[in-house]
Parts: structure tokens; sequence; C-alpha cells
């Protein structure tokens, strides 16, 4: 078949942006934070759950304890102790303008830990978030800053990397600043998907790879509609590690002429939750691949597109076949190129686009409006801009089993996320007044598992925010969180012992307290969310002799429990 290929036939409205030049930043002012070789586990901007990853993940050969050193001259900015998210995180403020972030680190250095200390016992808790006054804790170039460690949400060992702007704050890719990753592997394409303006006809494309080049596995020229728009299943490889990584800039180009284009050099986090409209995300949702669209929805306020025409939606008035190329690159510049052709279906009837019908149980909500959905078992409030794109509001209430302490309330579905968070109060049965403030709302996952979503009983109805929508009831819980002591026994001897472990969990509504004394005074135990797991570090505080360790935890809705154990040392 002879490949005719027609130059800018199409029914294009030129609403194009500009192509914004990459800015320079300074290469080479920072050094190498670890003094191993540099492989990555992640890459900056890449696809993660609610959020674009705002950093690299540097690989730490599986283990922790190596040693941070300080890139460039600077100050300790900020210092972040948290059970979740980065755990034990450090920020350095460089003269130059930029900051530089490690997260999940195992220990700061002692100068570090000290400062700390001292305000973690002065306000009697482990989590902090201290603003360090400017040049209290210098920092020269190669210092030990910290050693790497596996704190917070992270899965395995390693260290996450940041450089941001000290003025906007905005993370940048650390990779333009000069930091060499070997890295000469092609990205690779999966697959594509057709959007069309019914869902229905959406269809998926399997791509296929011989010698470095990306090919439709199906016949390569394919029947569209009209009006269509386009997503790519594709990722990045690095080194003999055969795990998914971020690619660095997407293009489109339709006829030869860019059409779409995003890169990801820097982001704001608040912008970073529209990684679920940047991905096809009832796709990712059902089967986990991730569809980056080359279409921008009406609520998406990205700001990586260098270039898009017509918000990505390609319109054919001809029967010409046209081409399509994709050039997928990472930041190191391989580039993977998929070619392909399109040709409009002159059979396809054209759909009548006002054929959902408008009920009174249904609400056409607007992604930019505020706007509510009420009757008298439940209250729903969108602020503007909690919505990607304007919905019909699907909602379905049902008699729920008589473990819940209200009806079941489907809003919409798993399918559509939210960018904000949006309010929800459900109605509840009666209960005793001393019960009201155990009642919260939960979700309801298919598989019948639950997660709480907290709330606070008002007039009858328990009022909560929402992220995600989904299936909902309400729940009372009066379970206590459960204490349990790993390597110790009461009335038994510890001076063999460095630290002292103890297992936290609750049933429902979460741990949201915890505080440890030995003899009535407070000491510090360590949180690590994802273990569960509270931890003390034997120091001066225990004394020869016997000791009364005494643990408190408290769950969410305010259940208590205690541990009172007697320890000789
Ligand atoms: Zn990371």
């Amino acid at each position: 078949m002879i490949k005719k290929i027609v130059y800018i036939t199409l029914l294009l409205l030129l609403q194009g942006t500009t192509t914004m030049a990459q800015k320079q930043y300074p290469l080479n002012y920072f050094s190498p934070p670890l003094h191993i070789p540099l492989y990555l586990a992640g890459t900056f901007g890449e696809l993660r759950s609610n959020h674009l990853h705002s950093g690299i993940d540097i690989r730490t050969q599986e283990k922790e304890g190596f040693m941070v050193y300080a890139p460039a001259n600077g100050y300790v900015s900020r210092i972040k102790v948290s059970a979740w998210g980065f755990g034990n995180a450090l920020y350095i403020t460089h003269p130059n303008g930029y900051v530089t972030v490690y997260g999940h680190l195992k220990a700061f250095n002692p100068a570090i830990t000290a400062y700390l200390r001292k305000i973690q016992y002065e306000k009697e808790n482990f989590e902090q978030d201290l603003a360090v006054p400017r040049n209290k804790l210098r920092i020269k170039k190669g210092d030990s800053i910290a050693i790497t460690g596996n704190t917070g949400g992270s899965e395995g060992p390693h260290l996450h990397y940041e450089i941001r702007d000290e003025k906007t704050e905005k993370p940048i890719n650390p990779l333009l600043f000069g930091l060499k990753v070997e890295d000469s592997l092609l990205p690779v394409i999966q697959s594509i998907k057709i959007f069309t303006l019914n869902m229905s006809e959406d269809k998926v494309y399997e791509v296929k790879k011989k010698d470095k080049i990306f090919t439709l596995k199906s016949k390569d020229t394919l029947i569209v509609p009209a009006k269509f728009s386009l997503g790519i299943a594709t990722y990045d490889v690095i080194g003999n590690s055969t795990s998914k990584k971020g690619i660095y800039q997407l293009e489109l180009y339709v006829d030869t002429m860019l059409f779409y284009k995003h890169s990801l050099e820097t982001f704001s986090f608040n912008e970073s939750r529209y990684i679920n409209c940047l991905i096809d995300y009832p796709t990712y949702v059902k089967t986990g691949v991730k569809y980056q669209k080359t279409s921008i929805l009406p609520g998406n306020k990205l700001s990586i597109y260098n270039n898009s025409i017509n918000k990505g939606w390609i319109e054919l008035n001809d029967s010409l076949v046209h081409s399509l190329k994709y050039d997928v690159l990472d930041v190191n510049g391989n580039c993977s190129e998929l070619v392909f052709y399109v040709k409009k279906d002159t059979l396809m009837q054209k759909m009548p686009l006002s054929t959902i019908p408008l009920t009174d149980s249904n609400l056409m909500i607007s992604y930019n409006k505020a706007d509510s959905f009420c009757t008298e078992d439940v209250k729903i409030i969108f602020p503007a801009h909690a919505l990607y794109d304007d919905i019909l509001l699907k909602y379905y209430t049902s008699a729920a089993p008589e473990k819940y302490y209200s009806k079941y309330h489907e809003i919409q579905d798993v399918y559509t996320p939210l960018h904000k968070s949006i309010s929800l109060a459900v109605r509840t049965d009666t209960v005793a007044d001393s019960l009201q403030s155990k009642l919260l709302i939960v979700r309801i996952k298919d598989d019948n598992s639950i997660d709480a979503e907290g709330g606070k009983f008002e007039n009858g109805f328990i009022k909560t925010n929402i992220n995600n929508f989904g299936k909902f009831a309400v729940l009372l819980d009066t379970i206590v969180p459960v204490i349990k002591p790993l390597n110790f026994k009461d009335k038994k001897k510890v001076s063999n012992l460095k630290i002292l472990e103890i297992k936290i969990t609750d049933n429902l509504s979460g741990i949201s307290k915890y505080s440890a004394y030995l003899n009535e005074k407070w000491i510090l135990m360590e949180y690590d969310g994802k273990n569960s797991l509270l931890t003390y570090t034997i120091d001066e505080m225990m004394q020869a002799g016997n000791n009364q360790l005494k643990v408190l935890v408290e769950d969410s809705r305010q259940n208590r429990s205690e541990l009172i154990v007697e320890l000789e040392k």
C-alpha cells in the first residue's frame, strides 16, 4: 500500500500554546549526594498514585546506612520527621537559590540530631516539621549530613533526592543539573489507545519492537472517527533493572506538525494530583495500565504542556491517509519513535451528542462551578474545580447490613477522579449521645474491605471530606488500639537490649496519638507507620534497676489503650 502523506489538511482550531524553551540550570554546581554509583529506582515526574514523583529515587544497593554528603554549601532550612511520607527528611538551602531535599533517611548527622532531639523532648512529640533559622545549622559542601534509610512511605531502602527552586518551591528535575546517571536504553512503548467521543468505541492497539523500531502489531493504517484523541502506554528503562521508570518527554506529530508535547522539567506541588487527568484514569483503576493522554481535559491545569493544538483532539475533514508519530524521550535524550497512519471512517454514523437522558436523580455537575446534591439522607458539596470535566452525577442508595449505622450511598463511581476533596454528610441511625463521637464514615470497596474516612457528628449526620468517589456508609468504632511488646516482657531484664520494639495497631479508625513514659518522664519513641512499629532506643532515660514503662495509644475515635510494664536494667 502506498502511503500518501498530506500536509496540514486537518480541520484545526489553532489554539496551540507556544513552545517554551527549557530553562538553563547550573550544571555541576551540586555534586552527587552519595559516593556510590548512581542507579535510579525512580525518575522525576514519574506517574505515582495521585501524584507526580517530585524527585529522583537513588538506589542504595538494597541496604540502609550510606552516608549522604552535602552537594554544595548551604544551611539546613527544614527538618521534617513523619511516620509516613518522606519519613526523616532534610532540606538544605543553598546560596544559588535552590533547595536540596533528602527523604526516607535513617538518621541525621549528630549536630542535626541534637538540634531535633531538644525540640522533640521540649514538645514531647516524635513527629516534627521544623523551619530551622537561617545559619543555625550551616553546611559545607561534602559534609556528611545524614545516612540513607527506608523511613516513611518508602517501600525499600533508597534516597529520595529533590532540587527545588527556593522562591517558587517548585521541584525541578535533578538530572537537569548535570548529575550523571548512565542510561543508553530506549524508552519502551507498549500500546496506544484511540479515544473517541463515544467511549464505547475507544480502542487499544498493541505495539511491537524489532531492531529498535516500534510499530503497531496490527496493520499500520487505522480507521478512526472524524474526531479522536490518543493515549500511549510507555515507560523508561534504566540499566539492567526491568522496573518501569517515568519518561521525560512526550511528543505527538500529525503530518509532521508538532501537535502535542509535554516535558517533566518542573511542576508545582499543588498541581501534582493532576496526574489523574494526565492518565486515562478509568483504565488505570480497572487494569493498572497508565495511558498518558495526549489530550487535555477542560479542568486540567498542569503546567507541563509545551505545545498542544485543539487540546490534543485531532479532526479529520478528508478521507486521505494521515501520518502520526510519537516521540518518547528519557532525560538522557534516548528517543523511541512510533509511526502509524490514520484514515477517517467514512461509513461511521455521526454520534448524536445529546443521547444521555437527564432525569431528576441525575444532576449535571460542572467542573468549574461549585455545586451540591442533597437528599434527606445525604449531602454532597462540590467546590469549583473538584472535577476535571463535567459529569452527570450518579447516585444510588440502598439498605446496608445491620453492622452499619446508615444506608449505603454509592456516589458516582471509582473510575471518575476527584481533584479536590468534596464534602460528604451521611445521615446516621439514632445512637446514644455518648456514642456519637465514635461514629465515622467508611468507604466500602469492591472486595468488601473498608477504609476509614473519619468525620464529625453534626445534627444526625456524620460529615467528612472525601478524595475519591465510591460507596459509603457509617460504622461505629468503640474498640481500643492494641499495644504489643515485641522484644521484651513485663518484669523481665532488658539489660541486653539496645532498643525496645512495640507493635501498635487499630481495627478501624486508625491511630491518631501515641506517647511513652519511662518513670513518669516522656521518652522519644519513633513511629514507623507502614510497619505499625514504635521503637525506643535505650538511652540515659532508663536507669539501673527497676523502671516503669507506660505507653499510651489513642485511635481517631478517642478509644484509648495503655500498657504498663516493669523493666529491669
Ligand atoms: Zn522518591
